[in-house]
């Protein structure tokens, strides 16, 4: 019997093969918009906007294999996986119903575009999921969710909605970026199509923006074929600069588990956060079911500071090591305010219902020695 390699050994080796002599260990860049072709022949050609050059194609089957799935594509951000994968499943008059608890971008995107091609969007509260099944329409095509959640580490159970996806024949379609398939593979639990932001942990050294796509081969080749004609592939050196990424993506995991843990148990102690969201923690809302579902609690802590938006603006401006910068889930440690970048469309009200108060940062923490990044919030808080 054939064994199934761990994630860290896909990671590194895709399918481990042996390999011939004098071949190259890792895969060379292929730095080249077009490939030559044999003289009358009617296959596809190759050509870097296809998705067929040898480096988008080394990483898409290496990223398939993490996920689980038969196929994969990435593109040139995860706003392009976004909109691609949607583009593919969704039609003019078809309904998409999406959960409330999204990406800024996301919901700029189904707000300004989805309208203009005819597809009609409405949200659910995770928080009410009885709410999935009531609000499914006639022209229902697909059910998207963000798991788990930006800022608030929100973690969202899939069941309801895998059931409802089988049950009317649905594209259940889940932006897993701030698990990375280290901690969590949504078709493991009835997802169709996950969608990630390879510029996060993927990469996981803020040098790439990039997404990905991974699904059965047939949606894959339908968000190929619109990749094709929209046109955003990823790069040759984006992709072999992700596959490179990928190799360590296990390992950098382990330690963004271990120091977010560390970090969320240190601040929870603190007197000057009023809160702390880690679903690590057992006072975050979804700590039983993250615990069930998750294989780590991943590096992003939420932070409530005691003052409000002065105090946030001293607490950034002291700290060292950690380094004031949107984006996330890289080797270094990010902070941001939500209420400036993620979450500046919204009013100070609707922020608030959401649970993100003035005072309230996002901390990514990277790879760093968890002591390290203690002290220097220590310092900054002090
Ligand atoms: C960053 C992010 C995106 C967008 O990805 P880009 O690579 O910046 O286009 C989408 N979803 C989530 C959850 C993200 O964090």
């Amino acid at each position: 019997m054939k064994r199934k390699p761990g994630p860290s050994t896909l990671a590194v080796h895709g399918t481990p093969a042996r390999r011939s002599d004098w071949t190259p260990v890792t895969t060379p860049i292929f730095q080249s918009s077009t490939f030559t072709n044999p003289v009358g022949s009617d296959e596809q050609v190759m050509y870097s906007r296809y998705g067929n050059n040898p480096n988008q194609v080394s990483l898409a089957g290496r990223y398939a294999l993490l996920e689980g799935t038969e196929a994969a594509l990435f593109v040139s951000s995860g706003m392009a996986a976004t909109a691609l994968a949607h583009l593919a499943v969704l039609r003019p008059g078809d309904h998409l119903l999406s959960s409330s608890w999204i990406y800024g971008g996301t919901r700029r995107l189904f707000e300004e575009e989805f309208g203009r091609l005819g597809i009609d969007v409405s949200y659910v509260n995770p928080d009410q999921p009885r709410q999935w099944r009531r609000s499914v329409r006639k022209s229902t095509r697909a059910v998207f969710v963000e798991t788990p959640t930006n800022p608030l580490a929100r973690v969202v159970d899939l069941t309801p909605m895998a059931q409802i996806a089988r049950d009317s024949g649905l594209a259940l379609m889940v932006d897993a970026t701030f698990a990375s398939p280290i901690n969590f593979r949504p078709v493991e639990h009835g997802a169709d199509i996950v969608i990630t932001s390879a510029t996060k942990y993927l990469n996981g050294h803020s040098d790439v923006v990039a997404g990905a796509v991974a699904a059965s081969a047939s949606i894959i080749e339908e968000v190929t074929r619109l990749m094709t004609l929209w046109g955003q592939p990823i790069d040759p050196h984006a992709a072999w600069l992700v596959e490179r990424g990928l190799k360590t993506l296990s390992l950098r995991m382990a330690r963004h588990n271990l120091n977010g843990m560390a970090v969320a148990r240190w601040a929870e102690t603190q007197d000057a956060f009023t809160r702390v969201h880690y679903p690590g923690l057992p006072s975050h809302p979804d700590h039983a079911l993250a615990t069930q579902l998750l294989d780590g609690f991943g590096g992003m802590v939420g932070l409530e500071l005691k003052g409000g938006t002065r105090t946030v603006e001293r607490f950034l401006k002291k700290l060292r090591l950690v380094t004031h910068a949107p984006s996330l889930a890289g080797v270094e440690s990010l902070i941001s305010e939500p209420r400036l970048t993620s979450h500046a469309a919204l009013s100070q009200d609707e922020r608030l219902t959401l649970g993100i108060p003035d005072g309230f940062v996002r901390l990514s923490c990277g790879i760093e020695d968890a002591d390290d990044i203690i002290a220097d919030l220590a310092q900054a808080a002090g």
